[in-house]
């Protein structure tokens, strides 16, 4: 039985779980991206979406220090990643 996820990949379904394996590899690969940050700084940024590069050049860093969590080396290491 083949599923289409909400992201729209298209996927053959082998258990009951419904768990689409291209999107659970990605949610691995954003989950890595932020394993570089402290344990606070991979909340505050996972809560507000923030999970790849991209996400972070979409903000200013200016707002994003003012997030619970962000501290200055949080912002450093960011700096870091843009350069
Ligand atoms: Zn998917």
């Amino acid at each position: 039985m083949k599923i289409t996820c909400e992201n729209g990949h298209c996927f053959e379904r082998i258990s009951s779980c419904r768990v689409c394996p291209i999107c659970a590899a990605s949610a691995h690969k954003d989950y890595e991206f932020l394993l570089q940050f402290s344990a606070p700084a991979q909340r505050a940024l996972f809560q507000h979406k923030i999970t790849s590069l991209e996400d972070i050049q979409k903000n200013n860093l200016e707002d994003l220090s003012k997030l619970h969590g962000i501290g200055k080396s949080t912002i450093n290491k960011i700096k870091q990643l843009l350069n």
